[in-house]
């Protein structure tokens, strides 16, 4: 069976995995890297762990979940970056197929999950679901059996996150107002508590604490709103078979995963069956992915 290193890349941290065809995964390494890193860094750590997890290994390829806006056909990071500083117009690709030989195939962080999630998670079985990665940010992707992945003629589909929930609202990192992201994600109910209450907690204490403080369950309340809202407009624009939740927030479900399919429910125009699911990989669902955006094109040939 061969073998190929799947490479996700976080805020704080790297995470690589060797993985077969099957989606198993043979070994497993971190690298942490400080919070304002820059590009050069984050590429040192990459090639770092690389070297790391390919020793004394045949691999035939190398897979990366990136941030932000990715030319997955160049391996480029486009105008977005995300949360990594510099990261953008970055040549992630070039680089690395030079210093180790190997080819190597970039896909944005969220297109990554929901290849991990196609291959051997809750999308398994599916002809099509669009996945949602609810965590620092809120990243999407599109997925159909038949097409695989859709990318969009730029590079910028399924960034569902910077749909516009509120017109004029809350100014987002990629230069508009009111996108989803700055509602419903991990640091927009950070945000949220702040604005209300003048001082920060993360995203768990909100979420853990939301039956004894009010402000908590209101900002809970208002994400499980906002939530159930952005559905509506993602059965009516994709009609998909599922959406699949993943990301970090899920983790906190159970203060806000009824409610919110309970007001989807109240509001959505009819009821076509689009089944709402928790994603079942999380932590291992970049480096699993990513190895898989890897396999298909350079072992698998799709
Ligand atoms: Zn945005």
């Amino acid at each position: 069976m061969k073998k190929v290193i799947g490479i996700d890349l976080g805020g704080t941290k790297i995470n690589g995995a060797v993985v077969d065809e099957s989606g198993e995964i043979l070994r497993l390494n971190t690298l942490s890297t400080s919070k304002s890193g820059s590009s050069g860094e984050v590429m040192d750590g990459i090639s770092e762990l690389i070297r790391a997890l390919k020793e004394d290994q045949e691999i035939s390829a190398i897979g990366i979940g990136s941030p932000g806006f990715i030319d997955s056909a160049n391996g480029k990071v486009l105008s977005v970056g995300g949360n990594i500083e510099g990261w953008a117009g970055t040549d992630i690709k070039g680089p690395l197929e030079r210093e180790f030989g190997i080819p190597v195939q970039v896909e944005n962080d969220a297109n990554v999950a929901g290849l991990c999630e196609a291959w051997i998670g809750a999308g398994r079985d599916r002809d099509s679901f669009v996945m949602l990665t609810v965590g620092t940010g809120l990243g999407g992707a599109i997925y159909t059996k038949r097409e695989g992945l859709w990318r969009g003629n730029h590079f910028q589909a399924a960034e569902l996150g910077h749909s516009i929930l509120y017109p004029g609202g809350h100014g987002c990192s990629c230069g508009q107002r009111g996108c989803t992201e700055q509602y419903v994600s991990g640091t927009a109910v950070e945000d949220e508590y702040e604005r209300l209450s003048g001082s920060r907690r993360t995203g768990r204490e909100i979420f853990d604490s939301f039956k004894e403080d009010p402000i908590s369950e209101k900002v809970v309340r208002k994400f499980a709103w906002d939530f159930s809202v952005f559905l509506v407009t993602i059965k009516n624009i994709f009609d998909p078979e599922a959406v699949i939740i993943g990301g970090g927030v899920i983790l906190s479900r159970d203060s806000w995963w009824d409610e919110m399919i309970g007001n989807f429910n109240s509001q959505v125009n009819n009821d076509p069956g689009m089944e709402i699911v928790p994603a079942r990989h999380l932590n291992a669902s970049g480096t699993i992915g990513a190895a898989r955006a890897a396999m298909d094109r350079f072992v698998w040939g799709v």
